[in-house]
């Protein structure tokens, strides 16, 4: 652990190398306080990661700046201005509307920077008509999911602490407001370079690009291909964290060009979801009339964003050399898509007749609307003499001819059920957030009950073991999940 505070290891690395600069990147502003705050919740976890220790974390000092209230810090906190397409459309300027960085936190003696950022602090030169609140609802689910999604293993912002208290906002009603602190490795977004690239101002995006390369590429920092190989990073890891969610049933909800981070990461968990029954029509937003962010179009809209953000390359990079970038999504998602998917059903390897084996597989899947994540747990115990996971479907003659088909693929590869087993079972999780279990956290904390998301943060942050006192979340979900909407009003 650190011997200094917080406040003392925060650096304002993104404060002072645009504070000089021509164009404005940021707007300075203080955050304004949750009105008598309390903890919902402390990520000791991450705290951990952080140097950070679990009494410093909870402790009054770290209250009080987690809410909001930088009276005894000299914090050179700011909203940053960023622009984007929102439903493939443009939209102007957008910004940091409810979210402050505090500065970047130093881990140890290492180069390594994190960005403290704190969503729902109150207004800000990019609030627009908004309140620049975040209701605790909302903020609930975007501090579970965030630590879910990294107990996945899928890249994405994280959730340090969540602060409530007297101050409300009002939605569709009175709500209580909260404060989250997210911790990245950059809030960076697609669009901070259209913001840029739309201004006509190709300085500032080269100034943007040389930022991001000397933060968090220092290697490349002479290499002449620099701005290239800093496009093909976002278009290669971009293509990974959407395989990553397409493979565990991840839907997103808003991937407009401002919701897609720079380094790939998942980020602004607003009306996301997880498929329940597999779904591939599944829309989570229910303000997405027209599904243009369904599951199944995530990964061409993932393309789509990169498109915006590769224009923005264009004062930097030849058209050819764009183009080279872009032309290596599809190949990256589909190769990364395919070996997820192979390991998930127990193959070492994948090999091209195994299209037919997961497409077929999910062809039934999505016919019998069968569980997505059950399925593929209970598949972890599939073997000649135990098909209990037939019982999933309806169509059980079809099932019998995809099982057979499965075990001989099975049988062509040296590996006991054991340690098939024991592998599937590091990569088809028990645990996903399910809105209804979010919903049952959220219900509980409006009334002052915070153990649920506690139970559910300790579950999510490991969801490939079972969890006896979480057993409760094993099964199918229960028939009101199908009530809940969610929609981008948080
Ligand atoms: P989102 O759909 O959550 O990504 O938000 C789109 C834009 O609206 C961003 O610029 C947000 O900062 C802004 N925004 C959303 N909610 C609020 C709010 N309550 N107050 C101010 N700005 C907001
Ligand atoms: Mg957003």
């Amino acid at each position: 652990m650190n011997n200094k505070s917080i406040q003392q290891r925060l650096k304002c690395h993104f404060y002072s190398h645009f504070k000089v600069s021509d164009s404005t990147f940021f707007s300075a502003v203080s955050p304004q306080p949750i009105d008598s705050p309390s903890w919902v919740s402390t990520n000791v976890d991450l705290a951990e990661m952080l140097g950070i220790s679990a009494d410093e974390l909870t402790s009054d000092e770290c209250l009080q700046l987690m809410s909001g209230d930088l009276t005894h810090n000299d914090i050179n906190s700011f909203s940053a201005a960023y622009s984007g397409h929102q439903f493939g459309v443009w939209a102007g300027q957008l910004g940091d509307g409810r979210a402050i960085t505090l500065g970047e936190l130093s881990i140890g003696d290492s180069e390594e920077l994190w960005d403290l950022q704190l969503k729902g602090a109150g207004t800000t030169a990019y609030s627009r008509f908004g309140d620049g609140r975040a209701v605790l609802r909302s903020s609930i689910r975007e501090y579970l999911c965030s630590e879910a999604m990294h107990g996945l293993g899928i890249g994405t912002t994280r959730a340090l602490c969540l602060t409530t208290g007297k101050t409300t906002a009002v939605r569709e009603q009175v709500e209580s407001a909260a404060v989250l602190c997210r911790v990245a490795k950059s809030h960076i977004r697609f669009g901070n370079f259209e913001h840029f690239h739309y201004a006509n101002n190709p300085k500032a995006v080269k100034e943007l690009a040389d930022y991001l390369i000397q933060r968090h590429f220092s290697d490349w920092t002479d290499n002449p291909k620099r701005y290239y190989l800093l496009l093909e990073n976002c278009v290669l890891t971009t293509a990974r964290t959407i395989a990553q969610w397409q493979s565990v049933g991840f839907c997103h909800g808003v991937m407009n060009t401002d919701n897609m981070s720079i380094l790939g990461d998942t980020i602004d968990y607003g009306p996301f979801g997880f498929l329940d029954a597999y779904n591939p029509e599944f829309i989570c937003n229910h303000s997405d009339h027209q599904g243009r962010y369904s599951f199944k179009n995530q990964p061409s809209i993932a393309l789509w964003n990169l498109n915006a953000l590769a224009t923005c390359f264009s004062s930097l990079l030849d058209t050819h050399e764009i183009t080279d970038c872009l032309k290596q999504y599809e190949n990256e998602y589909l190769s990364q898509y395919r070996t997820i998917m192979a390991t998930k059903i127990g193959l070492l390897e994948y090999q091209p007749k195994d299209e037919h084996l997961i497409n077929q597989l999910l062809i039934m899947m999505a016919k019998d609307q069968v569980d997505y994540t059950l399925f593929f747990r209970k598949l972890c115990d599939f073997s000649a003499t135990n098909q209990t996971v037939r019982d999933y479907f309806i169509d059980r003659d079809q099932f019998d001819i995809w099982a057979k088909g499965y075990l001989q693929r099975l049988a062509a590869q040296t590996l006991s059920d054991k340690q098939r087993k024991q592998s599937m079972q590091q990569i088809n999780p028990l645990y996903v957030l399910r809105n209804y279990m979010a919903q049952m956290a959220i219900e509980a904390a409006e009334k002052g009950d915070y153990s649920e998301v506690e139970l559910l943060l300790n579950i999510l942050n490991n969801p490939y073991i079972a969890h006896p006192e979480a057993k409760k979340y094993e099964g199918l979900p229960p028939d009101w999940a199908n009530t809940i909407s969610v929609s981008c009003s948080s």
